[in-house]
Order: structure tokens, then sequence, then C-alpha cells
């Protein structure tokens, strides 16, 4: 069994789609196994998205993320990592297919909903960025 990080992000929460997201993964038949709301700052956004720094819509990304509070998930299941990107589908939701969760819920390749881990690698660095092991339950 797997886990991976979802972060539902300022236009999920602004948008009242928390609920809609969250019945999305459990209908997959995914667990939640950890959720909190939290304010992103300055210094987690740039480790979060350390391989985007550099870009030029950085700056943009970084207002978005900290526009309001997010909903961090710990979301665990079989194959969890790999099956929820496919839930959630390409970056820019304008190019995502519908049935996915970006296709269905998302505007642009910025509001796009949801954050969610791509490897094995990055979902033990995030489950451990993002929460205490006290915060995690369920195994
Ligand atoms: N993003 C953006 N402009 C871009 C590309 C990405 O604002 O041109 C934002 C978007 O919110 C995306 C996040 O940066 O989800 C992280 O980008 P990444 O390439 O890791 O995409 P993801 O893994 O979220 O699909
Ligand atoms: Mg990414």
């Amino acid at each position: 069994m797997e886990t991976t990080v979802i972060l539902l992000k300022p236009d999920c929460v602004g948008r009242r789609l928390v609920g809609e997201v969250i019945r999305r993964f459990e209908a997959a038949g995914f667990t939640i196994k950890g959720a909190k709301m939290m304010a992103m700052t300055r210094e987690l956004l740039r480790e979060h998205y350390a391989h985007l720094v550099a870009e030029p819509f950085y700056p943009l990304l970084e207002a978005f993320m900290m526009s309001s509070p997010v909903i961090a998930l710990a979301v665990g299941g079989d194959g969890v990592i790999e099956r929820a990107r496919t839930l959630v589908g390409p970056t820019d939701s304008r190019k995502a297919a519908a049935g996915t969760i970006r296709g269905d819920l998302g505007t642009d390749n910025r509001r796009n909903i949801l954050h969610a881990s791509d490897s094995p690698e990055a979902a033990a660095k995030e489950l451990s960025r993002f929460f205490h092991s006290g915060e995690l339950f369920g195994d």
C-alpha cells in the first residue's frame, strides 16, 4: 500500500470544490490517511517547487499558492502514486481530458485545482515535508 500527497490548491478551496475532489479519490478506492489545512510560506513553496523557482512564471505561482490556505491530504491505496496522477490529469487544465479532475474542474496551467506527488521518491519527501508522523493514520 502506497501513500501519496495531494494539495488542494487555493482555487479548489475558493471555488468550494474540496468535497468534490475528495469524493473522486474515495470513489476510486483510495483512503484518506491524513488531512490538514495550512497556509503555504515562501520558504515551503521554494522547497516544494524547487524545480520551478527559476521559471518566469514562478512569482505568479507563488502568489497563487499563498492567496489562501491549502488542504494537504495523505492518500493511501495500491499504486496510488501513479493512479492519482492519472486521475488528476496533465498540468494544463485546458489540455486535460474530460473525466480527469483538472479536465473537469481546472482553469489553466496554474489554476489546476491540486498537486499530486509525481514519483515514490517525491511522495516520501512530500509526506515528511507536510506531515509529522503523528498526523498520519491507518497503518
Ligand atoms: N505552473 C504554472 N505555470 C506553468 C507550469 C506550471 O503556474 O507554466 C504551476 C501549476 O500550478 C503546476 C505547478 O506549477 O501544477 C507545478 O508544476 P509541475 O510542472 O510540477 O506540474 P504538476 O506536477 O503539478 O502537473
Ligand atoms: Mg509536479
